[in-house]
Protein backbone atom coordinates (compact mmCIF):
# COMPACT_ATOMS: atom_id res chain seq x y z
CA UNK A 1 0.00 0.00 0.00
CA UNK A 2 1.57 3.29 -0.90
CA UNK A 3 1.67 6.09 1.07
CA UNK A 4 -0.71 8.06 -0.73
CA UNK A 5 -3.12 4.91 -0.15
CA UNK A 6 -3.03 5.02 3.22
CA UNK A 7 -3.70 8.77 3.83
CA UNK A 8 -6.58 7.63 1.30
CA UNK A 9 -7.32 5.38 3.94
CA UNK A 10 -7.30 7.73 6.75
CA UNK A 11 -9.58 10.28 4.78
CA UNK A 12 -12.52 8.16 4.78
CA UNK A 13 -15.52 9.58 6.63
CA UNK A 14 -16.60 6.35 8.77
CA UNK A 15 -18.84 3.92 6.75
CA UNK A 16 -22.50 4.61 8.48
CA UNK A 17 -21.95 8.53 7.58
CA UNK A 18 -20.36 7.70 3.96
CA UNK A 19 -24.14 6.00 3.01
CA UNK A 20 -25.86 9.08 4.63
CA UNK A 21 -28.04 11.61 2.46
CA UNK A 22 -27.90 15.04 3.38
CA UNK A 23 -31.31 16.50 4.75
CA UNK A 24 -32.55 18.12 1.49
CA UNK A 25 -36.29 18.81 1.39
CA UNK A 26 -37.71 20.76 -1.58
CA UNK A 27 -37.18 24.28 0.31
CA UNK A 28 -38.36 26.93 -2.85
CA UNK A 29 -38.57 30.03 -1.64
CA UNK A 30 -42.79 30.60 -1.65
CA UNK A 31 -45.58 33.20 -0.45
CA UNK A 32 -46.79 30.38 1.61
CA UNK A 33 -44.46 27.78 3.13
CA UNK A 34 -46.49 25.19 5.14
CA UNK A 35 -43.92 22.17 4.44
CA UNK A 36 -42.17 22.72 8.40
CA UNK A 37 -45.08 21.65 10.80
CA UNK A 38 -43.60 25.51 12.37
CA UNK A 39 -45.92 28.43 13.92
CA UNK A 40 -46.98 30.50 10.94
CA UNK A 41 -48.10 32.69 13.56
CA UNK A 42 -44.92 33.58 14.08
CA UNK A 43 -42.62 33.67 17.96
CA UNK A 44 -44.07 35.30 20.97
CA UNK A 45 -43.46 39.02 21.29
CA UNK A 46 -42.27 37.97 24.80
CA UNK A 47 -39.21 36.07 23.18
CA UNK A 48 -38.71 39.03 20.68
CA UNK A 49 -38.16 41.31 23.34
CA UNK A 50 -35.69 39.22 24.72
CA UNK A 51 -33.64 38.40 22.45
CA UNK A 52 -33.02 42.23 21.47
CA UNK A 53 -32.17 42.94 24.90
CA UNK A 54 -30.20 40.01 25.89
CA UNK A 55 -28.32 40.45 22.57
CA UNK A 56 -25.58 43.12 24.02
CA UNK A 57 -24.48 41.44 26.90
CA UNK A 58 -24.49 37.94 26.37
CA UNK A 59 -23.13 37.49 22.97
CA UNK A 60 -19.58 38.12 23.83
CA UNK A 61 -20.28 35.03 26.87
CA UNK A 62 -20.57 31.58 26.59
CA UNK A 63 -24.21 31.03 27.25
CA UNK A 64 -24.97 28.32 30.97
CA UNK A 65 -23.22 25.02 30.66
CA UNK A 66 -26.48 23.28 31.02
CA UNK A 67 -29.00 25.76 30.37
CA UNK A 68 -29.82 25.74 34.37
CA UNK A 69 -32.42 28.83 34.05
CA UNK A 70 -34.24 26.82 30.95
CA UNK A 71 -34.02 23.81 33.10
CA UNK A 72 -36.34 25.49 36.11
CA UNK A 73 -38.69 27.47 33.66
CA UNK A 74 -39.71 24.16 31.63
CA UNK A 75 -40.15 21.83 34.39
CA UNK A 76 -42.45 24.45 35.93
CA UNK A 77 -44.13 24.88 32.91
CA UNK A 78 -44.77 20.88 33.10
CA UNK A 79 -45.68 21.01 36.66
CA UNK A 80 -42.45 18.39 36.84
CA UNK A 81 -40.22 19.20 40.49
CA UNK A 82 -36.84 17.82 40.82
CA UNK A 83 -37.81 17.02 44.36
CA UNK A 84 -39.34 14.09 42.13
CA UNK A 85 -36.50 12.80 41.22
CA UNK A 86 -36.96 14.56 38.06
CA UNK A 87 -34.67 15.95 35.93
CA UNK A 88 -34.18 18.09 32.07
CA UNK A 89 -31.28 18.12 29.45
CA UNK A 90 -31.87 20.76 26.24
CA UNK A 91 -30.10 20.89 23.74
CA UNK A 92 -30.21 22.60 20.17
CA UNK A 93 -33.45 21.66 18.95
CA UNK A 94 -35.24 18.38 20.92
CA UNK A 95 -32.69 16.41 17.44
CA UNK A 96 -29.85 17.47 19.79
CA UNK A 97 -31.31 15.50 22.55
CA UNK A 98 -33.19 12.40 20.31
CA UNK A 99 -29.01 12.17 19.25
CA UNK A 100 -27.65 12.08 22.38
CA UNK A 101 -30.58 9.86 24.11
CA UNK A 102 -29.45 7.45 21.16
CA UNK A 103 -25.67 7.90 21.65
CA UNK A 104 -26.27 7.56 25.59
CA UNK A 105 -28.05 4.17 26.09
CA UNK A 106 -26.98 2.58 22.70
CA UNK A 107 -23.95 0.60 21.93
CA UNK A 108 -22.92 0.03 18.48
CA UNK A 109 -25.41 -3.18 17.17
CA UNK A 110 -28.15 -2.40 19.40
CA UNK A 111 -31.03 -1.93 17.68
CA UNK A 112 -33.49 0.97 17.90
CA UNK A 113 -37.65 -0.01 17.61
CA UNK A 114 -39.92 2.37 16.15
CA UNK A 115 -43.16 1.90 14.20
CA UNK A 116 -42.97 3.34 10.64
CA UNK A 117 -43.80 6.03 9.40
CA UNK A 118 -42.08 8.11 11.77
CA UNK A 119 -39.42 10.87 12.11
CA UNK A 120 -37.23 11.17 9.14
CA UNK A 121 -33.72 11.73 11.92
CA UNK A 122 -34.76 8.51 13.89
CA UNK A 123 -33.04 5.99 11.39
CA UNK A 124 -30.29 8.34 10.77
CA UNK A 125 -29.27 9.04 14.26
CA UNK A 126 -29.91 5.90 14.75
CA UNK A 127 -27.27 5.01 12.19
CA UNK A 128 -25.28 7.79 12.88
CA UNK A 129 -24.54 6.44 16.56
CA UNK A 130 -23.62 3.40 15.27
CA UNK A 131 -27.17 1.34 15.85
CA UNK A 132 -29.74 -0.32 13.55
CA UNK A 133 -32.97 0.70 13.01
CA UNK A 134 -35.25 -1.92 13.52
CA UNK A 135 -38.59 -0.61 11.62
CA UNK A 136 -41.99 -2.21 12.37
CA UNK A 137 -45.36 -1.57 10.51
CA UNK A 138 -47.85 0.81 11.57
CA UNK A 139 -51.59 -0.79 11.51
CA UNK A 140 -53.91 -0.08 8.52
CA UNK A 141 -55.36 2.41 10.93
CA UNK A 142 -52.77 4.13 12.01
CA UNK A 143 -51.89 2.35 15.15
CA UNK A 144 -49.40 1.44 16.45
CA UNK A 145 -48.93 -2.22 18.13
CA UNK A 146 -47.87 -1.80 21.63
CA UNK A 147 -47.16 -5.56 22.00
CA UNK A 148 -45.01 -5.30 19.00
CA UNK A 149 -42.63 -3.00 20.20
CA UNK A 150 -42.49 -4.64 23.28
CA UNK A 151 -41.37 -7.93 21.54
CA UNK A 152 -38.74 -6.72 20.02
CA UNK A 153 -36.28 -6.16 23.21
CA UNK A 154 -34.75 -3.46 21.62
CA UNK A 155 -31.96 -1.39 23.87
CA UNK A 156 -34.64 1.67 22.83
CA UNK A 157 -37.68 1.99 21.94
CA UNK A 158 -38.91 5.33 20.21
CA UNK A 159 -42.59 6.54 20.47
CA UNK A 160 -43.95 9.45 18.45
CA UNK A 161 -47.29 11.32 19.46
CA UNK A 162 -48.29 12.83 17.25
CA UNK A 163 -46.52 11.89 14.83
CA UNK A 164 -44.85 12.70 11.92
CA UNK A 165 -45.39 12.57 9.16
CA UNK A 166 -49.00 11.30 9.90
CA UNK A 167 -50.49 13.72 12.77
CA UNK A 168 -52.12 10.59 14.42
CA UNK A 169 -51.93 10.46 18.00
CA UNK A 170 -51.29 6.73 19.82
CA UNK A 171 -54.05 5.95 22.22
CA UNK A 172 -53.17 6.17 26.33
CA UNK A 173 -53.38 2.35 26.61
CA UNK A 174 -50.52 1.53 24.06
CA UNK A 175 -48.24 4.34 25.19
CA UNK A 176 -48.77 3.08 29.24
CA UNK A 177 -48.36 -0.51 27.77
CA UNK A 178 -45.12 0.24 26.30
CA UNK A 179 -43.62 2.53 28.84
CA UNK A 180 -44.88 -0.48 31.29
CA UNK A 181 -43.31 -3.26 29.34
CA UNK A 182 -40.20 -2.42 27.11
CA UNK A 183 -36.69 -3.83 27.71
CA UNK A 184 -34.89 -0.72 27.54
CA UNK A 185 -35.20 2.86 27.27
CA UNK A 186 -38.42 4.23 25.78
CA UNK A 187 -37.72 7.71 23.96
CA UNK A 188 -41.76 9.73 23.91
CA UNK A 189 -41.20 12.45 20.87
CA UNK A 190 -44.01 14.88 22.22
CA UNK A 191 -42.73 17.42 19.80
CA UNK A 192 -46.16 18.02 19.34
CA UNK A 193 -48.19 18.07 22.78
CA UNK A 194 -49.05 21.66 22.65
CA UNK A 195 -51.83 20.60 20.21
CA UNK A 196 -52.80 16.67 20.98
CA UNK A 197 -55.75 16.51 23.61
CA UNK A 198 -53.95 14.23 25.27
CA UNK A 199 -50.30 14.54 26.75
CA UNK A 200 -48.32 11.82 28.66
CA UNK A 201 -45.36 13.87 29.77
CA UNK A 202 -45.91 13.34 33.57
CA UNK A 203 -45.35 9.50 33.01
CA UNK A 204 -42.01 10.21 33.51
CA UNK A 205 -42.80 10.26 37.55
CA UNK A 206 -44.23 6.40 36.76
CA UNK A 207 -41.16 5.36 35.20
CA UNK A 208 -37.67 5.42 35.08
CA UNK A 209 -37.49 4.03 31.68
CA UNK A 210 -39.01 6.65 30.18
CA UNK A 211 -37.39 10.10 28.25
CA UNK A 212 -39.99 12.41 26.79
CA UNK A 213 -38.89 14.86 24.50
CA UNK A 214 -40.30 18.29 23.87
CA UNK A 215 -39.45 21.78 21.49
CA UNK A 216 -39.97 25.35 21.02
CA UNK A 217 -39.76 24.82 17.40
CA UNK A 218 -43.52 24.02 17.07
CA UNK A 219 -46.12 25.41 19.20
CA UNK A 220 -43.71 27.91 20.95
CA UNK A 221 -42.41 29.66 17.51
CA UNK A 222 -38.78 29.32 18.14
CA UNK A 223 -37.58 27.18 15.46
CA UNK A 224 -34.85 29.42 14.06
CA UNK A 225 -33.38 29.40 17.06
CA UNK A 226 -32.93 25.79 18.19
CA UNK A 227 -34.00 24.78 21.40
CA UNK A 228 -35.76 21.63 22.57
CA UNK A 229 -35.37 19.06 25.84
CA UNK A 230 -35.62 15.93 27.46
CA UNK A 231 -37.05 15.23 30.72
CA UNK A 232 -37.01 12.15 32.83
CA UNK A 233 -35.35 10.38 35.71
CA UNK A 234 -32.40 12.14 36.82
CA UNK A 235 -30.41 8.87 35.76
CA UNK A 236 -31.38 8.85 32.37
CA UNK A 237 -31.13 13.12 32.00
CA UNK A 238 -27.91 12.85 33.57
CA UNK A 239 -26.61 10.28 30.80
CA UNK A 240 -28.30 12.08 28.10
CA UNK A 241 -26.44 15.42 29.46
CA UNK A 242 -23.12 13.83 29.45
CA UNK A 243 -23.79 12.80 25.84
CA UNK A 244 -24.80 16.05 24.81
CA UNK A 245 -21.81 17.96 26.15
CA UNK A 246 -21.51 21.44 27.42
CA UNK A 247 -23.02 24.82 25.99
CA UNK A 248 -25.72 23.46 23.53
CA UNK A 249 -28.65 25.81 23.98
CA UNK A 250 -26.91 29.31 22.87
CA UNK A 251 -27.31 32.37 25.21
CA UNK A 252 -29.84 34.37 22.78
CA UNK A 253 -31.98 30.86 22.54
CA UNK A 254 -32.25 30.41 26.13
CA UNK A 255 -33.60 34.13 26.58
CA UNK A 256 -35.94 34.35 24.39
CA UNK A 257 -37.09 30.34 25.72
CA UNK A 258 -37.36 31.63 29.04
CA UNK A 259 -39.23 34.48 28.22
CA UNK A 260 -42.09 32.30 25.92
CA UNK A 261 -42.73 30.13 29.55
CA UNK A 262 -43.19 33.83 31.39
CA UNK A 263 -46.96 33.95 32.41
CA UNK A 264 -48.72 36.68 30.21
CA UNK A 265 -50.44 37.36 27.09
CA UNK A 266 -47.75 38.14 24.88
CA UNK A 267 -45.39 34.80 26.42
CA UNK A 268 -46.86 31.82 27.63
CA UNK A 269 -50.70 32.94 26.81
CA UNK A 270 -49.51 34.08 22.95
CA UNK A 271 -48.65 30.53 22.49
CA UNK A 272 -51.60 28.94 24.10
CA UNK A 273 -54.04 30.96 22.07
CA UNK A 274 -52.02 30.55 19.19
CA UNK A 275 -51.87 26.61 19.52
CA UNK A 276 -56.13 26.88 19.78
CA UNK A 277 -56.27 28.60 16.57
CA UNK A 278 -54.28 25.81 15.28
CA UNK A 279 -56.42 23.32 16.44
CA UNK A 280 -59.46 25.07 15.07
CA UNK A 281 -57.92 25.93 11.83
CA UNK A 282 -56.40 22.60 11.33
CA UNK A 283 -60.47 20.96 11.47
CA UNK A 284 -61.38 23.89 9.20
CA UNK A 285 -58.99 22.93 6.69
CA UNK A 286 -59.40 18.87 7.26
CA UNK A 287 -63.29 19.32 6.42
CA UNK A 288 -62.29 21.48 3.68
CA UNK A 289 -59.70 18.81 2.15
CA UNK A 290 -62.74 16.39 2.75
CA UNK A 291 -64.71 18.02 0.34
CA UNK A 292 -61.77 18.10 -1.63
CA UNK A 293 -62.22 14.39 -2.12
CA UNK A 294 -59.05 14.28 0.01
CA UNK A 295 -59.06 11.74 3.23
CA UNK A 296 -57.04 13.59 5.47
CA UNK A 297 -55.41 10.93 8.60
CA UNK A 298 -57.18 12.17 12.08
CA UNK A 299 -54.72 14.69 13.43
CA UNK A 300 -53.59 15.80 16.81
CA UNK A 301 -50.71 17.78 15.66
CA UNK A 302 -50.34 21.63 13.87
CA UNK A 303 -50.78 19.78 10.63
CA UNK A 304 -52.33 17.52 7.92
CA UNK A 305 -51.34 14.24 6.22
CA UNK A 306 -53.12 13.58 3.26
CA UNK A 307 -52.19 10.03 1.26
CA UNK A 308 -52.98 10.42 -2.63
CA UNK A 309 -51.35 8.70 -5.19
CA UNK A 310 -51.01 12.16 -6.84
CA UNK A 311 -48.81 14.31 -4.10
CA UNK A 312 -45.56 14.44 -6.06
CA UNK A 313 -47.57 16.26 -9.11
CA UNK A 314 -49.90 18.18 -6.94
CA UNK A 315 -46.90 19.68 -5.00
CA UNK A 316 -45.27 20.76 -7.87
CA UNK A 317 -48.23 22.70 -9.30
CA UNK A 318 -48.56 24.06 -6.14
CA UNK A 319 -45.36 24.87 -5.85
CA UNK A 320 -45.96 26.72 -9.44
CA UNK A 321 -48.64 28.80 -7.41
CA UNK A 322 -46.02 29.69 -4.47
CA UNK A 323 -47.40 27.52 -2.02
CA UNK A 324 -44.92 25.29 -0.64
CA UNK A 325 -46.85 21.82 1.07
CA UNK A 326 -44.13 18.38 2.03
CA UNK A 327 -44.79 15.90 -0.48
CA UNK A 328 -43.69 12.27 0.47
CA UNK A 329 -43.37 9.36 -1.21
CA UNK A 330 -41.78 5.80 -0.64
CA UNK A 331 -44.15 5.34 2.20
CA UNK A 332 -44.39 1.82 3.75
CA UNK A 333 -47.98 -0.09 2.51
CA UNK A 334 -49.34 -0.86 5.50
CA UNK A 335 -51.76 2.13 6.27
CA UNK A 336 -54.39 1.18 4.30
CA UNK A 337 -54.52 5.04 2.94
CA UNK A 338 -51.53 5.25 2.49
CA UNK A 339 -51.60 1.69 0.40
CA UNK A 340 -53.89 3.19 -1.92
CA UNK A 341 -52.03 5.71 -2.64
CA UNK A 342 -49.38 3.72 -3.35
CA UNK A 343 -47.04 5.30 -0.61
CA UNK A 344 -47.34 8.76 -1.87
CA UNK A 345 -48.76 11.84 0.67
CA UNK A 346 -48.88 15.19 1.07
CA UNK A 347 -48.02 16.78 4.04
CA UNK A 348 -49.79 20.30 5.06
CA UNK A 349 -48.75 22.70 8.20
CA UNK A 350 -52.11 24.43 9.55
CA UNK A 351 -51.52 28.58 9.75
CA UNK A 352 -53.86 31.47 10.04
CA UNK A 353 -56.79 30.89 7.92
CA UNK A 354 -55.85 33.84 5.57
CA UNK A 355 -52.85 31.36 3.92
CA UNK A 356 -55.10 28.59 4.27
CA UNK A 357 -57.52 29.94 2.27
CA UNK A 358 -54.61 30.48 -0.44
CA UNK A 359 -53.37 27.19 0.09
CA UNK A 360 -56.93 25.99 -0.98
CA UNK A 361 -57.53 28.02 -3.99
CA UNK A 362 -53.62 26.60 -5.23
CA UNK A 363 -54.66 22.91 -4.33
CA UNK A 364 -58.48 23.15 -6.26
CA UNK A 365 -56.14 24.25 -9.29
CA UNK A 366 -53.60 21.66 -8.72
CA UNK A 367 -56.29 19.12 -8.42
CA UNK A 368 -57.30 19.99 -11.67
CA UNK A 369 -54.55 19.94 -13.74
CA UNK A 370 -52.20 17.29 -11.43
N1 LIG B 1 -39.57 15.31 16.65
C1 LIG B 1 -40.49 15.42 15.70
C2 LIG B 1 -41.61 14.44 15.69
C3 LIG B 1 -40.42 16.43 14.74
O1 LIG B 1 -41.34 16.51 13.78
C4 LIG B 1 -39.35 17.34 14.79
C5 LIG B 1 -39.18 18.45 13.80
N2 LIG B 1 -39.58 18.26 12.55
C6 LIG B 1 -38.40 17.18 15.81
C7 LIG B 1 -38.54 16.16 16.72
C8 LIG B 1 -37.19 18.04 15.92
O2 LIG B 1 -37.51 19.33 16.23
P1 LIG B 1 -36.44 20.34 16.76
O3 LIG B 1 -35.08 19.76 16.57
O4 LIG B 1 -36.67 21.57 15.97
O5 LIG B 1 -36.78 20.50 18.21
Amino acid sequence: MSVDDRRAGLLQPRTAVRGLPLYAPDVAPCAVDVSENVNLWGSPPASLRAVTSAAPERMNRYPSLYSTPLRDAVLAYLGLSEANGIGLVSGCGSDDVLDAAIRAFGEAGDEVAFAAPTFVMIPIFTRLNGLVPAVLPMGPNYEVDPQRLVDRRAKITYLCTPNNPTSTAMTREAVEYVVDHAAGLVVLDEAYAEFAPDVFTSLVTRSERLLVTRTFSKAFGLAGLRVGYGVGSTAIVEAVTRARGPYKVNALAEAAAVAALSEGPDALGWVTARAADAVTIRERLASALRELGLEPAPSAGNFLFVPTSRAPAIAREMRQRSVLVRALSGLPHDIAGVKAADGHALRIGVGPWESMERLLEALREALACA
